[in-house]
């Protein structure tokens, strides 16, 4: 008799365990399209959404999945932030400074020309607000915006003439878009946008005397160094930061525990992308050095940098003026980046200032 109690209560308690284990919103699956920018299997920005698209899979055990779509089949590269926001896509991979012209706001959740790093806008980003002021400006178009991956600092660029003066930049056709731009233009560049397909052609053509891309690894595979000698370092994409966004609707549908899932998945995958960036540069930098001494490394002259320092300030400037958003943003990140270099100065570049005297 005490047996069959026993029994009774262990079965009871098993079939209550069962049911608190398996409500029924468990067993609902989703599955959400995602357009990127890129290419198929675009080095780089395409195996950062692969990867996460894999650790959504993996860590939901298969309720969640993302179908990621590249430009070839969607054919708006540059359609991503209406698609998603229309909801035609639930899902988005691309940059916010592409959408400047349509919400100008959205200009300062990529890079900065002399802002922040990679270091010190995640610090920015993750704890110093950041995070709160993009999405402020993205809740207007019913999306949430992530951090999506970082290239870390950029190149400044491929020139078939080395610059010595500001004479120099006079006139000079360049392949440089975004704000950046508008800051070259300001000491005379003529600046362009051309699509990455075309950018060997037009330099080797000259149709343009200067381009910038990206850095070492996605450079190398457009054959840049073959048409360019001077590799000019960076001052532009100091710490170009990629996007995920996501529809809010979309957002909102998916239970609490999935919205974690894909959270943790977006911030692993992209600082694994400035992680993968490094590695994927220095291997890069190596073999440009090996196989192609005709390539040679410079920095602008202080004169010129003064001069774009000045120009940034102006255009910063006017891009702030009459708006209140834009100056809470542009204030956030200068008070944000004169605190973090401070302390940058006494430890990273410190540290690689020891170094350098050593080699
Ligand atoms: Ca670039």
């Amino acid at each position: 008799m005490k047996r069959r109690n026993l029994f009774r209560t262990a079965a009871a308690l098993a079939l209550t365990a069962a049911v608190a284990v398996t409500p029924a919103f468990a067993q609902e699956t989703f599955t959400l399209k995602m357009a990127e920018t890129w290419g198929p299997n675009f080095p780089i920005f395409g195996d950062t959404t692969k990867s996460m698209a894999e650790m959504v899979e993996k860590m939901s055990n298969g309720r969640l999945k993302i179908r990621i779509d590249s430009a070839n089949r969607h054919k708006a590269p540059l359609g991503v932030f209406d698609m998603v926001k229309a909801g035609q896509y639930d899902m988005g991979h691309s940059a916010s400074y592409y959408w400047k012209g349509k919400v100008p706001n959205t200009l300062y959740f990529t890079s900065m020309p002399f802002g922040m790093n990679a270091q010190e806008q995640y610090a920015w980003f993750y704890h110093g607000g950041g995070m709160e002021l993009m999405q402020e400006v993205y809740d207007e178009h019913n999306m949430l915006s992530f951090p999506g991956g970082n290239t870390g600092n950029q190149m400044g660029g491929w020139f078939r003439n080395e610059i010595k003066t500001l004479d120099d930049l006079k006139g000079l056709k360049m392949r440089i878009p975004g704000f950046a731009g508008e800051v070259f233009a300001e000491v005379g560049v003529n600046p362009t946008n051309i699509a990455p397909g075309e950018l060997y052609t037009a330099l080797e053509r000259g149709t343009i005397d200067a381009l910038e891309w990206v850095g070492p690894a996605l450079d190398l595979r457009l054959g840049f160094h073959q048409i360019a000698d001077y590799y000019y370092t960076g001052w532009h994409e100091p710490a170009t930061e990629l996007q995920f966004l996501i529809n809010k609707g979309v957002w909102e549908k998916l239970p609490a525990d999935l919205q974690e899932i894909l959270r943790v998945a977006m911030r692993t995958a992209a600082y694994d992308m400035l992680t993968h960036s490094v590695h994927e540069n220095s291997k890069a930098w190596a073999s440009i050095q090996k196989d192609y001494p005709n390539v040679q490394v410079k920095t602008f002259p202080d004169e010129i940098f003064e001069a774009m320092v000045e120009a940034n300030t102006r255009v910063l400037a006017k891009a702030a003026e009459g708006d209140e958003q834009a100056q809470r943003i542009i204030q956030s990140q200068e008070d944000y980046l004169r605190d973090a270099r401070a302390y940058t100065n006494i430890s990273e570049r410190a540290y690689l200032n020891t170094m350098a005297e050593l080699e």
